[in-house]
């Protein structure tokens, strides 16, 4: 899956909401998050964020790890 990290934060652009063909990009109160049950791992919304917010959850840099599961959590809640 792929994962928005630290940068989107108070940015929100949506950029890649309009590029993602699933429909799985969901806005946050402060972020936008990536729903890893319903990515499909096809790129599109990387090169087009403006903050380079959005990463392959194995090349997320060390300092936003955690963003994978912060991104999963999301989706968990009730
Ligand atoms: Fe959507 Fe593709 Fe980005 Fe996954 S990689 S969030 S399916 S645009």
């Amino acid at each position: 899956t792929y994962v928005i990290a630290q940068p989107c934060i108070d940015v929100k652009d949506r950029a890649c909401v309009t590029e993602c063909p699933v429909d799985c990009i969901y806005e946050g109160e402060r972020t936008l998050y990536i729903n890893p049950l319903e990515c499909v791992d096809c790129h599109a919304c990387e090169p087009v964020c403006p903050v380079e917010a959005i990463f392959y959850e194995d090349e997320l840099p060390q300092r936003w790890a955690a963003y994978a599961a912060i991104n999963a959590e999301y989706f968990e809640q009730p």
